[in-house]
C-alpha cells in the first residue's frame, strides 16, 4: 500500500517546537523504515532566513541534527568566510529522513525520488508558515526545484535573487557537491561567492527591517 504523505501528521497552525515533535512520528513515506530518526529543521523560530538542503546524510541521521557531517562542516566554513552567522539561520531539508543504500558496512546517500519529496513537502511548507522568512536559500537542485519549480537550473541561475510570493530566493549548490567536485578549490570559491551574495541580500533585508 502506498504511504499517504506527511499531511495527516502535520498539526495545523503549530509552532516549530510542536512541528518538530510531531515529525518524529511521521510515516508519510517509506523512508522512516530504515533511517534512525527524523531530522527536523533547527534554528531561531523567528529567523529571517531559511536555508534548505536536500535530506539528512549519514551523520545527521545518527546525530538527529541537520548539517553536522562533512558537508555541514564545509557549509560552516563557507558561511563564516562569507560573513553569515549560522546561529541566525533556520536550517532544514526538503526531506526529513535519510535515504541510502547499504554497501557493506557503509550507507551511501541516495537521492530522494519525486514521491518522497512530494510526500515530505507538508513539513517544509509548515516550517515556512511558522518561521515566515524573508529569504530562502536553496542548497542544491532538489531544494531549488522544490521552492522554484522543476525548470530551475542551478548551473545557469545560481547566486541570483528570485522573488517568490512570500519571500526572496537564492539558490546555490549543495555543500556535498563541493566536496565531490573534481576541482574542489574552485568549487569552494564559487560556493563562497554565492554565499557572499546571500550575505549582501541579508544585509539588505535587515537594513530594511
Ligand atoms: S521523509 Fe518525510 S514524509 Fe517520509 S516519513 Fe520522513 S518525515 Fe515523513
Amino acid at each position: 500500500m502506498r504511504a499517504p504523505g506527511a499531511a495527516e501528521y502535520v498539526p495545523t497552525g503549530a509552532d516549530i517546537a510542536d512541528l518538530r515533535a510531531a515529525a518524529r512520528a511521521c510515516h508519510g513515506c517509506d523512508l522512516y523504515r530504515h533511517a534512525t530518526q527524523t531530522v527536523f529543521g533547527e534554528g531561531p523560530a523567528s529567523a529571517d532566513v531559511v536555508m534548505v538542503g536536500e535530506q539528512p546524510g549519514d551523520h545527521e541521521d545518527i546525530d538527529g541534527h541537520p548539517f553536522v557531517g562533512p558537508a555541514g562542516r564545509l557549509l560552516d566554513r563557507a558561511l563564516a568566510e562569507a560573513g553569515i552567522d549560522r546561529d541566525r539561520l533556520y536550517l532544514t531539508n526538503v526531506v526529513k529522513h535519510f535515504k541510502f543504500e547499504e554497501r557493506g558496512k557503509r550507507r551511501i546517500h541516495k537521492q530522494p525520488g519525486r514521491t518522497e519529496i512530494v510526500a515530505c513537502s507538508p513539513w517544509f511548507d509548515a516550517e515556512i508558515d511558522a518561521v515566515r522568512p524573508q529569504l530562502v536559500v536553496c542548497l542544491g537542485a532538489v531544494a531549488a526545484h522544490a521552492v522554484l519549480g522543476p525548470t530551475f537550473k542551478i548551473t545557469a541561475e545560481r547566486g541570483e535573487t528570485h522573488t517568490a510570493e512570500r519571500f526572496s530566493v537564492i539558490a546555490t549548490v549543495h555543500p556535498s557537491a563541493v566536496l565531490r567536485a573534481p576541482d574542489r578549490t574552485a568549487a569552494y570559491a564559487d560556493f563562497v561567492r554565492d554565499l557572499r551574495r546571500v550575505e549582501a541580500a541579508i544585509r539588505g533585508l535587515r537594513g530594511n527591517a
